[in-house]
């Protein structure tokens, strides 16, 4: 069952209270792959970057099973650039600096290797992209997508065309209230489910991650954590745990995803313990799989009503 993502890849500047880094690996795509690549290989990226972006990061991600095909490499440009500050409580951030650079340039043609890929993740990107992407695709059995109050500023028609064509909408609570125009989760949810997309996920940071379908919810708890050391990327990490699940087991029912919102939950909460992907490249499975476990148990409880 092949997975294609599309997004970003990039360096990040990240300043947390807990430290600072001038320059680090990011890009939604690269934390998605990551992620996703624990679960299914190959995973068919799509993405831009510049001389600049390090050889030994894109074999990496290759020895991972990410198909670099899709992966335009522009030689006279340097590679998408942001730059964030994190605030003390670490669930909200400033932007400081984006320099999209390639990013500008970015019209993807899809390989033909990749036309019959069946879970799609579209990374936060411009909706003119993620639309071109989606057109090009043969059968896709389940879309993915992330978004930003950025795009919901700049090219709301857009946005609003490509809602209508996906299935899994994957955005913060402040994002689902701002596209809603509601305060209240469960109205906005209403809201947004009526522009197109079947299954809404709100990520809520620490406070955990809710999935919204017709008129049942479902809601995952984050992994309480002594110190959440750098959050950049727990996003996107989450949106490849959460694919990479689906794809695997190839099952796209609401019981399912309830799984892959708690594979999606963990593999975020590896992400914040060091700056970048750092701490997704040295996970093992065994890693993975007990920290499941503990999610098993952080929720189980038994209750007698009588
Ligand atoms: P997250 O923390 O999950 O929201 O994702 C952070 C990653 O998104 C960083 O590694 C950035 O390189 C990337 N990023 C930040 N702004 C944008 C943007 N406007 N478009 C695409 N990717 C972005």
């Amino acid at each position: 069952m092949s997975l294609i993502v599309v997004g970003t890849m990039a360096f990040d500047a990240i300043e947390t209270p807990f430290g600072k880094i001038d320059r680090i690996v990011g890009g939604s795509a690269t934390y998605v792959a990551y992620a996703a690549s624990n679960f299914i290989q190959p995973i068919n990226q799509v993405s831009i970057i510049g001389y600049d972006f390090p050889h030994e990061e894109v074999a990496e991600l290759k020895s991972r099973g990410v198909v670099m095909d899709g992966v335009e490499v522009i030689k006279d440009k340097k590679s998408f650039f942001w730059s964030g500050r994190y605030h003390e409580d670490m669930n909200s951030r400033d932007t400081l600096v984006t320099d999209l650079n390639v990013l500008a340039d970015f019209d993807p043609k899809l390989p033909d290797s990749y036309l019959d890929s069946e879970f799609v993740m579209l990374g936060n990107l411009q909706p003119k992209v993620q639309m071109n992407v989606i057109k090009q695709l043969k059968n896709p059995k389940l879309i993915v997508m992330d978004t930003m109050n950025f795009w919901m500023e700049s090219a709301m028609p857009e946005l609003e065309k490509v809602l209508k064509k996906i299935d899994v909408l994957l955005i913060n609570d402040a994002e689902a209230r701002q596209l809603s125009g509601q305060y209240s989760i469960v109205k906005a949810s209403k809201t947004i489910l009526g522009m197109g997309p079947k299954f809404l996920i709100v990520k809520k940071g620490e406070h955990g991650a809710l999935l919204f379908h017709a008129d049942k919810v479902f809601f995952a708890p984050a992994l309480p954590l002594e110190e959440v050391f750098d959050p950049t990327g727990a996003g996107d990490t989450f949106a490849g745990g959460f694919i990479g699940h689906l794809a695997r087991t190839k099952d796209i029912s609401f019981e399912n995803m309830k799984t892959a919102i708690i594979v999606g939950s963990a593999m975020a909460s590896f992400c914040v313990e060091k700056f970048g992907p750092s701490r997704l490249k040295e996970i093992s499975k065994e890693d993975i799989d007990k920290r499941l476990q503990q999610f098993r148990e952080l929720v189980n409880f038994d209750i007698e009503i009588r």
